[in-house]
């Protein structure tokens, strides 16, 4: 057996190993804190060892675990107590997650464990804001909601897509928020137009952190590396978040094409399958091995997939040259799934259809399941244009979209499901 193969094999069995001694010790963890809250049935047992490794969040200072808890969704106590035990410090919710029920489920959690809010760095978003005043409610809702005094960093500005949102009036507000120790540190969310937000960011000395879209796919864009490389010497942290890079499948329609996909998911499956790694750890694992990113926020609903994530960030092995290449081949196989958020191609000549939000409200729909979050993101779409989806000839779109996407089709698809 040759020294590469038996470090495979290492891996393989760590990925493994760490899983089945990692559900183990969690559940020893669980079981143990459970008989410190004096919760019934619980006996005794020693804590995890082993911790998720730490990376500095930019000029925030603080160190925070490689991986984020993304709560998204009310949160178990037992996934909430569970990620704290193996050192992920990073939690992430919003003001809209599950119309308030993912903040508030944390909060509980706080007000029965007052001593832990101290190992939490809670990350939270405004909610649709128009002003300092609506900012300032969104906030004090916030923190009532999560039980807590403070945030440790505010996303104050939420779903960047260009940047005329960054007004004198919200830096002074979060300026005057971090004086009063009711936020930490401020920042903001993107999923469009990224690198040029990104980029006019680095300029910015008031912004702490970004939370952006960022995966093997975008990693292929030069002005996004570009972008990413002035935020970080501007010593911006970043959070990275969608690493799953979920792309729409093509229908009965493309048959052709839908083989050609399927044949290349086939393909990244097996490779990543002998080197140890499930698809959805190798997706993290290339974003985590970029140490520009502080951290990847990953929606962990449940101990097996806190436990599959926590596995990736556990291993010390960095994805080889070959496992880069295959991902970018993957990439290229499958990008007219992908919608990028480059809204500032497509838009200009989509005659005021927003269809980069329509792209991702699909993705909510069919990808992730979510089809209250897709609905809401669709319901966003002013009326009028919502009458007129259908008519439009989107042929000027799909002809500069750098990615193919056949968007008359999927939009004519988003308004079937979503309207
Ligand atoms: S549809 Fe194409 S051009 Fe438009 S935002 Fe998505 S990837 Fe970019």
């Amino acid at each position: 057996m040759s020294r590469q193969d038996d470090k495979r094999i290492n891996r393989r069995n760590f990925l493994k190993t760490a899983g089945l001694v990692g559900v183990g010790s969690v559940i020893a963890a669980a079981k143990a804190n459970a008989a410190e809250a004096n919760e019934p049935n619980a006996p005794a047992a020693q804590p995890p060892i082993q911790k998720v490794p730490k990376r500095k969040l930019g000029k925030t200072g603080v160190e925070v675990s490689v991986l984020s808890l993304g709560l998204g969704r009310p949160a178990e106590p037992a996934v909430l107590r569970q990620s704290l035990d193996w050192g992920i410090n990073h939690w992430d919710t919003s003001l809209a997650a599950g119309n308030g029920t993912s903040e508030q489920s944390i909060g509980e959690f706080i007000a029965k464990n007052p001593d832990r809010r101290k190992d939490i760095f809670l990350v939270t978003k405004e909610n649709k804001s128009k002003t300092p005043d609506d900012l300032e409610k969104c906030l004090q809702t916030s923190l009532k909601q999560l039980n807590t005094n403070y945030i440790d960093l505010y996303f104050g500005v939420y779903m960047v897509n260009d940047m005329v949102r960054f007004t004198d009036d919200i830096k002074n507000w979060a300026q005057n928020a971090k004086k009063k120790g009711v936020i930490k540190h401020f920042g903001f969310t993107t999923h469009e137009n990224m690198p040029q937000c990104l980029m006019a960011a680095s300029k910015l000395d008031w912004i702490d952190a970004i939370m952006m879209k960022y995966d093997f796919r975008l990693m292929q864009d030069k002005q996004m590396q570009d972008a990413i490389d002035a935020c970080h010497k501007a010593d911006i942290g970043l959070i990275a978040m969608k690493t799953q890079s979920m792309r729409q499948r093509r229908g009965p329609a493309d048959a052709n094409a839908a083989a050609a996909e399927a044949e290349a998911d086939k393909k990244m499956l097996a490779h990543f399958l002998e080197k140890g790694y499930t698809e959805g750890q190798a997706k993290i694992k290339a974003v985590m091995d970029d140490q520009r990113i502080s951290t990847v926020c990953s929606s962990m609903t449940s101990t097996t997939l806190l436990m599959t994530n926590i596995a990736v960030a556990l291993d010390k092995t960095k994805l080889a040259a070959d496992d880069m290449d295959m991902l970018k081949q993957y990439a290229q196989a499958t990008c007219s799934g992908y919608c990028a958020g480059c809204a500032h191609i497509c838009e200009p000549v989509a005659l005021g259809v927003p269809v980069s939000d329509i792209m991702r409200a699909l993705m909510y729909h069919d990808s992730y399941g979510d089809v209250a979050q897709a609905k809401a993101t669709f319901a966003e779409i002013p009326a009028d244009v919502k009458q007129r989806l259908l008519s439009v000839d989107y042929g000027a779109a799909e002809h500069v979209c750098p990615n193919r996407m056949p968007i008359g089709k999927l939009i004519a698809d988003a308004a079937a499901k979503l309207a």
